[in-house]
């Protein structure tokens, strides 16, 4: 079954490459270009999975993980951060806001899909936040 997946990021490359590689692997893909966007969105839509951006205009990553979390509907969801932050600190951050997972840009197309396979997998681990 193809997976709906919501991606935030207001890079338009990258939007475009992660497209390319989501909808190759028969992924539907809707796209939010800031953080308010793709809460409103991920809120009327609940999608299978949320690739998340960190440096966003209008409303950044962290805070997007936080107030999807905070959305009953969407505690559940797999958040996977995917951000160009490189620095000591800001995987724990990513995963203190609510993400399930974090990979590092630049992404590599040829193992990128097969990384975020692992947060849709049936019977995965939900992580509960408090
Ligand atoms: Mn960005």
């Amino acid at each position: 079954m193809s997976r709906r997946i919501l991606l935030i990021e207001d890079n338009e490359q990258n939007r475009y490459l992660l497209t390319f590689l989501l909808e190759q692997n028969g992924d539907c893909v809707r796209l939010a270009e800031d953080g308010l966007r793709g809460v409103e969105m991920a809120r009327a839509e609940t999608p299978d999975l949320i690739l998340l951006d960190i440096q966003l205009p209008r409303m950044d990553g962290y805070a997007v993980a936080a107030a999807l979390r905070q959305t009953e509907a969407l505690r559940k969801v797999p958040i996977v951060a995917v951000t160009s932050y490189a620095m000591a600190g800001d995987r724990e951050k990513a995963l203190a806001a609510g993400c399930d997972g974090y990979i590092e840009k630049p992404i590599n197309p040829d193992t990128f899909v097969a990384e975020i396979a692992q947060f849709t997998q049936p019977g995965r681990a939900i992580r509960e936040m408090p």
